[in-house]
């Protein structure tokens, strides 16, 4: 089993690199800027973060909510608009938005909150309702499909299907190394909300293209989980709340890295990829692991 303390860089402490914002979501690290970006949500508005400059500026203002977000294969941005109700695409080089979708069988998706674009460019998204019910976080409305589902879309037949139906509140989401088998977390047990869910479930990925036979691996005690991201060793580091967890693939606890204030989402970044950035209330966090995103190596 891995030791904990051999995945945080020897003397590694908290850095806090930027503070006031509304409530922080969806990290990704972008290579050819060096910087990582993320949603401030309540205030509509994306943030950067450079490591040259170690300063934070608006990247780009009135977005429509956006939360989670993914690098495709051509280095833009995939990501999720909760006022949209959309999945779009964030051109890296012009910054033109574009929605590529936003309806299933003739009506609206819910709000888009985190997505992963795999190895053969399809893209997965989990649809939970959080940007119709949560004040700030988008607009009001309807479940339209009547259920919360994570769906994957294909661009090149634009064929729009679920994949998983049995998650009550899909949030975060992440692929094993080899794609193998995808990762969701459930927070339906979050504030105001009506299910059990303060768990993570993984499914077995069939031809890359359909996910089944789920089984709930981790509970995460008296806490709830939003994002998480997997290592390339696959192990799964989690926002739980009062932090982030760290659990080896089979879903054993391996340790703890506790914030002073309440984690959502995290990515790995930096010149090495070895920096975790994390998304904490108003601020954005970092520390130095010794590991890196699954998906590093295939990001060059
Ligand atoms: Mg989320």
């Amino acid at each position: 089993m891995t030791r904990f303390s051999d995945l945080i860089e020897p003397g590694a402490e908290f850095k806090i690199l930027g503070e006031g914002m509304s409530w922080t979501e969806g990290p990704l690290w972008l290579a050819d800027r060096q910087a990582c970006i993320f949603s401030d949500i309540r205030n509509n508005a994306i943030m950067a973060w450079s490591e040259h400059d170690q300063e934070l500026s608006v990247f780009a203002s009135n977005v429509e909510f956006t939360n989670g977000r993914a690098i495709d294969r051509n280095g833009d941005i995939v990501e999720c608009s909760h006022g949209r109700r959309a999945i779009q695409r964030r051109s890296a080089a012009t910054g033109e938005v574009t929605v590529l979708v936003d309806h299933f069988g003739g009506v609206r998706l819910n709000s888009p909150n985190d997505v992963v674009v795999a190895s053969d460019g399809a893209i997965w998204f989990s649809d939970p309702a959080y940007g119709l019910e949560m004040p700030g976080e988008g607009y009001p409305g309807e479940r339209e499909y009547g259920d919360r589902w994570v769906f994957r879309f294909d661009e090149l037949t634009g064929m729009l299907w679920p994949v998983v139906t049995d998650v009550i509140a899909p949030n975060g989401l992440a692929f094993s190394p080899d794609e193998s088998v995808l990762y969701i977390c459930d927070s339906s047990n979050s504030g105001g909300e009506d299910g059990p869910g303060r768990h993570i479930r993984a499914y077995d990925v069939i031809d890359g293209r359909l996910a089944k036979w789920g089984r709930t691996i981790i509970e995460i005690d008296n806490e709830v989980p939003d994002g998480m991201k997997v290592d390339c060793e696959g192990r799964i580091w989690s926002s739980a709340g009062d932090g982030v967890r760290v659990f080896e693939p089979d879903g054993t606890e391996i340790g703890r890295i506790t914030t002073p204030v309440r984690v959502a989402n995290l990515c790995w970044g930096g010149h090495d990829g070895r920096t975790l950035f994390m998304c904490a209330t108003d601020k954005l966090l970092s520390i130095r692991t010794t590991t890196t995103d699954a998906t590093w190596a295939r990001r060059g």
